[in-house]
């Protein structure tokens, strides 16, 4: 890598997502193959990412094993992160603070609404994944180590760094709101423990997911249409890293999005 500014963009849209951090933090054990990857993040969007890490000169391939290049070795020596572990039970816990709602932008699939990002401090990490059952329509995902919480329209997703994103809200005390809530469920879970409240099924639209995909027909995916593979996704006949048009960095909101609905299928 050179480490001009187009180089610097390709490793920061490397590194910007959780799976493909978690996928370097593999490597810097040890060098794996992609079998062994795809067991720890999944087989969703795994091209992709390996894609993604190889563009950047991060990661190459030797016969059928991926490993760290050199620039890789270095680049991680100080930044890449270590995969998150989850917690056994809230002990040790420090009760959250919401301490910004950092942007309030038009959403992707309703310009009437607004997207927010959020940040709860200090970042749950590893004890995420345990509050899912406070939440009726909760989902850890491992792939991105982020809970993602559904309610109504609102898709809430509460990243292990402390990160949250929030799309389909009304305005900016709707938001307010909702975190405030979501503060007070998990600080008096950490003090009393987790009560789980009974689960409820979340319906995928595959209008929805359309909304979301980039709507240019252009049979990248094998499908007739962008609204086709939608129907497809939904049913389960196909997967969302077909898409590879969604990889490009002005996709990243929508594949964001799309990656949390993921979840609910
Ligand atoms: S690859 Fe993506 S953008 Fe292209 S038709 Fe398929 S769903 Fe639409």
């Amino acid at each position: 890598m050179s480490g001009s500014p187009a180089d610097v963009k390709l490793v920061g849209n490397a590194m910007a997502n959780a799976t493909r951090r978690k996928i370097m933090a593999m490597l810097i054990e040890n060098n794996r193959n992609k079998e062994e990857i795809e067991k720890a993040v999944g087989a969703s969007m795994l091209d992709y990412h390996i894609q993604m890490l190889q563009q950047a000169g991060l990661i190459e391939q030797k016969e059928s094993t991926l490993v760290l290049t050199d620039f890789g070795k270095n680049f991680t020596e100080t930044r890449a992160e270590k995969p998150v572990e989850v917690k056994k039970n809230l002990t040790g816990t420090k009760p959250i603070d919401i301490v910004e709602i950092r942007q309030l932008l038009p959403c992707i699939a309703d310009k009437t609404k607004f997207r927010i990002i959020a940040r709860m401090e200090p970042s749950l990490g590893g004890a995420l994944k345990l509050l899912e059952p406070l939440f009726p329509r909760a989902r850890y995902s491992e792939k991105i180590n982020a809970l993602i919480i559904q309610k109504g329209n609102v898709l809430l997703t509460i990243y292990s760094t402390g990160n949250v994103t929030m799309t389909m809200i009304k305005n900016q005390e709707e938001a307010t709101q909702i975190l405030e809530d979501i503060r007070r469920a998990v600080n008096d879970a950490i003090v009393k423990g987790i009560t789980p409240v009974p689960r409820e099924k979340v319906k995928v639209d595959h209008n929805e997911i359309y909304e979301y995909l980039p709507k240019t027909n252009c049979q990248i995916c094998g499908e007739q249409s962008c609204y086709s593979f939608a129907i497809k996704l939904v049913s389960r006949d196909t997967e969302l890293a077909k898409c590879t048009p969604l990889l490009d960095a002005k996709y990243s909101t929508n594949l964001e999005h799309l990656q949390a609905i993921m979840e609910y299928l």
